[in-house]
């Protein structure tokens, strides 16, 4: 699983996985990615777990973001 979260709210601490390796998403610092937590409107980076980092070092460039957790820039 991975989740978003921007410079200022940090790595997110998981309650099942644990997240080891930031990622920029395409576009970065220009994505459309926001940090999804409350009142904050912050350009995300995308953090990994042990599996996603596992996957992200063998090559895969998408990953799922659970439902509920994303915010995202629209024009
Ligand atoms: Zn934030």
């Amino acid at each position: 699983m991975a989740l978003a979260r921007c410079e200022m709210h940090g790595k997110p601490v998981g309650q099942v996985s644990r997240f080891v390796q930031r990622t920029e998403p395409l576009g970065y610092p220009d994505s459309a990615i926001l940090c999804p937590r409350a009142q904050c409107v912050h350009t995300a980076f995308v953090w990994l777990d042990e599996d996603d980092a596992r996957n992200y070092a063998g090559g895969q460039r998408d990953f799922e973001l659970p439902h509920n957790t994303e915010k995202v820039w629209v024009q």
